[in-house]
């Protein structure tokens, strides 16, 4: 049962990109939920999760052996204004972790107490948004997109003031990178070249092999960006905060604060709360992506070319791949779902989805019920509606539609109502339901007996209609 062993190979990093994290000792730690999937994938003993130094470490209670923690700087452009210096204000960095394929992954530790980055804030997280942050990314895992995951939760003992006195937590993250956009913005908005082509070096070495130029590595980020919207899409799910310091370069989803699974299909839906303008829209985020990206790529002109009218060049290059990879990526993944193989057919993409918009079809049940062959009439506006459209789907589908479907159609998601269910029974100490909800999102395309109420569709009184920063 030995401590894995974490190097803080950040600190080697020029100062600039990081602060010591004092640490900020809890009341009592002690350990909600360790993922032991995750911890073995890892090379760490999931029996360790369980231990009192892994209790003092997971909290910010210890320092890990090579390293003291520290807080990473970034700034960011939060619902489009511009933030020179956020940085994490309630989280460290415990450092790093070499795993068995020669990869590796950072520890990252959320709610972890204030830093020089805290502003007016407290630095602290609350046991049911790292709960939430948990489940949603192991569900996002378990249907292969690219994310940060969840290796622990811990309580601290400690209140924490929200709108109500509520329970604190530390979260470990683990992720292979935690350098985002707004990192390079940081070094940017400080005319920091230097700094800027060292970070990017940094990344590629982390998680871009075969990456050798400054093009490529805008290249690659953008191309794993498109990837990776187009996958939440495919899933129905909204980030719910896509600023420029909450996207990261290796392509991972993170910060899942107010983010959530869709329900009924509208294409304009908006969950977050302090979202007012609907920038962050589920049908918005292939084009706040591509802004993201076009920032990341004001950073990076001093290293694409020394001649800056060569290097806007080039990231306009790159930057027009953006949205053809985007639309391939999402066409491939929605014919998938109807199981059609002729990539073609992308019209009928469209058709499906104005339909599912106008009767506000339930996105997950919706291609459920195509793959499981039941009659999905009930989907549609009319019976004239669906008959039409039936007739067409039939001529398109492949000999292997099912095979397709049942990859790509989920029987589970975190809804959220469920997951609201979930985490009101955690704050009462009954954990439960959590372990029940995550059960079957970890195996999401598995049909599992006794699980049925977890597939459906909120009742009207049932929906969630916000949600919230993950504080
Ligand atoms: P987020 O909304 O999680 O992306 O956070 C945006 C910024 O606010 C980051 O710099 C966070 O570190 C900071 N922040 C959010 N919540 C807190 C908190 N409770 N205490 C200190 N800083 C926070
Ligand atoms: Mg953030």
């Amino acid at each position: 049962m030995q401590a894995p062993l974490i190097n803080q190979t950040y600190a080697q990093l020029p100062a600039v990109l990081h602060a010591l994290a004092e640490l900020k000792p809890v009341a009592a730690p002690k350990l909600l939920i360790g993922n032991s999937t995750l911890a073995q994938h890892m090379g760490i003993d999931p029996s360790w999760l369980e231990s009192d130094e892994a209790a003092q470490l997971l909290s910010g209670n210890q320092s890990a052996a090579h390293g003291s923690p520290l807080a990473m700087a970034y700034a960011g452009h939060q619902f489009g204004g511009f933030n020179p210096s956020l940085g994490d204000g309630r989280a460290m960095l415990l450092g790093d972790v070499v795993l068995a394929d020669g990869t590796t992954r950072e520890l990252h530790l959320k709610g972890s107490g204030r830093t020089q980055f805290s502003r007016g804030a407290d630095g602290r997280a609350t046991v049911s948004a790292m709960l939430r942050e948990y489940i949603i990314s192991e569900a996002m895992a378990a249907l292969g997109v690219p994310t940060t995951r969840s290796l622990a939760v811990m309580a601290t003992g400690e209140r924490v003031w929200r709108q109500k006195p509520e329970q604190g937590a530390v979260l470990t993250r683990v992720a292979k990178s935690h350098v985002r956009v707004g990192t390079f913005q940081y070094l940017a908005a400080r005319h920091d070249v230097e700094t800027i082509r060292t970070l990017m070096n940094h990344e590629i070495a982390r998680h871009m092999p075969g990456v050798t130029t400054a093009q490529d590595f805008l290249a690659t980020a953008i191309s794993r960006q498109a990837k990776l919207i187009a996958m939440w899409m495919s899933f129905g799910f909204i980030h719910g905060v896509m600023n420029t310091d909450n996207m990261q370069i290796a392509g991972e989803t993170i910060d899942y604060g107010p983010c959530a699974f869709m329900d009924g299909f509208d294409p304009q839906k908006v969950f977050s709360s302090i979202d007012e303008n609907g920038r962050y829209a589920f049908d918005k985020q292939p084009m706040i992506g591509l802004w993201n990206l076009t920032r990341l790529a004001e950073c990076l002109l001093p290293v694409l070319d020394d001649d800056k009218t060569y290097a806007i060049k080039i990231a306009e290059t790159e930057l027009q791949n953006y949205m053809p990879q985007f639309e391939a990526a999402f066409e491939q993944r929605m014919l998938a779902k109807l199981g059609i193989d002729d990539l073609s057919q992308t019209d009928f993409i469209a058709t499906t989805l104005q339909h599912m918009a106008n009767a506000r079809a339930d996105f997950t049940l919706f291609f459920m019920g195509l793959t499981r062959g039941e009659n999905v009439e009930k989907f549609f506006m009319s019976k004239l509606a669906h008959d039409e459209w039936d007739q067409q789907w039939n001529t398109l589908k492949s000999a292997k539609a099912n095979e397709l479907m049942k990859h790509h159609n989920p029987v589970y998601i975190a809804r959220n109502h469920r997951v609201a269910e979930a985490l009101a029974a955690a704050e009462l100490g009954d954990l439960a339901p959590f372990h029940r909800l995550l059960n079957a999102v970890q195996s999401p395309f598995t049909e599992q007996q006794g699980f049925k109420d977890l597939e459906a569709a909120p009742l009207p009184q049932e929906e969630v209609l916000q949600t919230f920063c993950g504080t």
